[in-house]
């Protein structure tokens, strides 16, 4: 199958471009032992939210859905010592497996993980961060993409990239009539990104280890270039 030759060619790439990481390898082994679904990012994937983070100077970032603290891992390396990954998880297990991972890798003092559903906590994060955030991933419950996103431009200034996970969904996305709340929920999201008159936004699909799927990345600005 297809997938096969994806992976494959993931794997010649990585090896070539990604060196080998102990704290990255035990994360993903710590989370298979805990029995966490491997919804984690891809080596690649986790790689260039690392670099967007370093092109983006960032030093405030958000993730929604945290999972094992995977992707938090390759985001929270690139901040500058005093810089701040905030992380929201809702699953108790989930955020434990994830704060013991982070802690391995040495890189709590920089991560804020808060456990509770997101739409629950961002009211917090908002109060606690004052100043806006630089970078925020989305990659937790689909159906509150459209929420997430009315919260990223709360959190957010001209300049911040909102980035949002899973948005193809093996080609899921196109069906209009899609009863699965999570297509419904990634559409919604989708139009009202490219119907926001201060976002400048692009999507991109992705094939490799996790199959067919892509990621959708926008740019708050003060004057839109194009609309
Ligand atoms: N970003 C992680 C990584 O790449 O390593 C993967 C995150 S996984 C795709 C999605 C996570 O979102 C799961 O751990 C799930 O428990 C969490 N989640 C689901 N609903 C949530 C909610 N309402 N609030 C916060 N987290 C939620």
């Amino acid at each position: 199958p297809q997938s096969m030759i994806w992976s494959q060619v993931d794997d010649y790439m990585n090896e070539l471009l990604i060196p080998e990481d102990k704290a990255l390898e035990d994360a993903l082994q710590a989370n298979a032992e805990a029995g966490l679904p491997s919804y984690d990012v891809t080596p690649n994937q986790g790689k260039f939210l690392q670099l967007l983070l370093q092109i983006q100077g960032a030093s405030r970032v958000l993730e929604i859905g945290t999972l094992g603290g995977y992707s938090t891992i390759w985001m929270a390396r690139a901040l500058p010592e005093h810089g701040r990954i905030v992380t929201l998880e809702s699953e108790a297990k989930h955020a434990a497996v994830a704060e013991s991972n982070l802690t391995r890798a040495g890189l709590m003092h920089k991560v804020d993980l808060r456990t509770g559903p997101a739409l629950a906590t961002l009211p917090d994060v908002k109060e606690d961060y004052p100043e806006p955030f630089d970078l925020i991933f989305i990659d937790a419950d689909k159906p509150s993409n459209p929420d997430y996103l009315r919260w990223a431009l709360r959190l957010t200034r001209p300049g911040s990239l909102i980035i949002g996970d899973n948005i193809v969904r093996d080609g899921e996305v196109i069906h209009a009539a899609s009863t699965d709340p999570r297509v419904q929920g990634v559409r919604t999201f989708l139009e009202h990104i490219g119907n926001h008159p201060r976002l400048e936004a692009v999507a991109l699909q992705t094939v490799g280890s996790k199959g067919y799927d892509g990621f959708v990345m926008a740019r708050v600005t003060d004057a839109p270039l194009t609309k």
